[in-house]
């Protein structure tokens, strides 16, 4: 019982703030509801399974998002299944350290009326329909059951999708309506470099900057994917135009001086994820200094998080470790996790809580 005290007082100390929901999902229970479900998920064994979703090798985002199209399915409009990886998702958490994270997931790409081919598409009106709404329903419900179970907190961020930017309005509206429930910001997601990886008009659309000025008019606090696999003049757009507060990886923002000091003055913070970078092909493996050590060595607002560990199969501790590799110390994983909970978007209250529990946690004298 001693052990487990210390133990459970040990490790919960990690904030996690960059991860997909449905990027999450444990490859046993993709495994068992598609058994369940007779979804034909492409192969026949779990070790074909997991060598079908993981990605091994560097490539390109939009073959590092290729997997979610073979899991997804188990998710789509199931409600159950919903509230189940929500669940799962604290325990996974927990048993790794996770004191407090944010789960972000599209309410739409989730739901059986949004995003499904013309003949999948369930009315809004029918009996079967999930509709965005019920999803972010399902998923507080899971994360709400988690957290009392695994003694951990966790917060909902609903992700914009660029291409789907007729979404975004609908989005803003969960944001509001769930607010004291557990959604706690908005975030763009998806291929920003994709086929308009030059024009900016069609990456980030006026609806999605006027969304997400509005978010911002109404309190809601504001991430974005940008710098990814996209130039720095995303990481200047996002924060010029879609007021974030934090940029989802940013990595690119370093390779145009003006616009990383911008990022460093207004001290915007950097969701970084390391492994997530190299697999996306966003930092080539001949990349000098990684950006996350340059990150570090400005001091700059950074966290380190996972992205979507179902695909990059790694721990927040084999995250850790590559970085350690790359030469960050101890003292960069303390501030780090500090810098998450001062940029997490819990409530001031909250949030100077879970600062407090960081710090003590981390050994750091308030
Ligand atoms: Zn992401």
């Amino acid at each position: 019982k001693k052990y487990k005290f210390y133990g459970h007082l040990f490790i919960y100390l990690q904030v996690e703030l960059h991860l997909h929901l449905d990027g999450s999902l444990r490859i046993t229970t993709i495994w068992e509801l598609a058994q369940k479900k007779g979804i034909d998920l492409g192969c026949n064994t779990l070790a074909e399974l997991e060598n079908i979703v993981r990605i091994r090798r560097p490539s390109t985002l939009a073959e590092f998002l290729k997997p979610y199209k073979i899991f997804m399915p188990i998710i789509i409009g199931d409600p159950e299944a919903l509230e189940r990886v929500a669940y799962e998702l604290c325990e996974d958490q927990a048993k790794q350290g996770v004191c407090y994270f944010e789960a972000r997931f599209s309410p739409h790409l989730c739901s059986n009326t949004h995003g499904l081919p013309p003949d999948q598409v369930v009315s809004p009106d029918d009996d079967k329909a999930v509709t965005p709404r019920k999803v972010v329903e399902k998923v507080l419900e899971g994360l709400r059951r988690g957290e009392k179970d695994f003694n951990i907190k966790a917060r909902v961020i609903l992700c914009c999708m660029v291409g789907q930017s007729s979404w975004d309005e609908d989005v803003l509206a969960l944001c509001v309506e769930f607010k004291l429930q557990g959604v706690v910001g908005i975030d763009i997601a998806g291929d920003e470099a994709g086929e308009v990886e030059t024009d900016n008009e069609e990456n980030v659309t006026m609806k999605t900057i006027e969304v997400f000025q509005k978010a911002e008019r109404l309190g809601i606090h504001r991430t974005a994917h940008a710098g990814e696999a996209g130039p720095a003049a995303n990481v200047d757009r996002a924060i010029r135009e879609l007021r974030v507060e934090r940029i989802g990886h940013g990595y690119h923002s370093t390779d145009d001086e003006e616009i990383y000091n911008q990022v460093l003055n207004l001290g915007i913070h950097l969701e970084a994820c390391p492994y997530s970078s190299y697999l996306t092909g966003s930092v080539p493996l001949t990349t000098q200094k990684h950006p996350i050590i340059r990150y570090a060595e400005d001091n700059a607002n950074f966290s380190i998080s996972r992205d979507g560990p179902t695909v990059t199969g790694t721990t927040l501790n084999d995250e850790y470790d590559l970085l350690k590799c790359m030469g960050l110390k101890e003292v960069h994983f303390a501030r780090a996790n500090l810098n998450a909970a001062r940029a997490s978007f819990l409530p001031d209250e909250e949030k100077q809580e879970l600062l407090e529990h960081v710090k003590n946690m981390h050994g750091l004298s308030l």
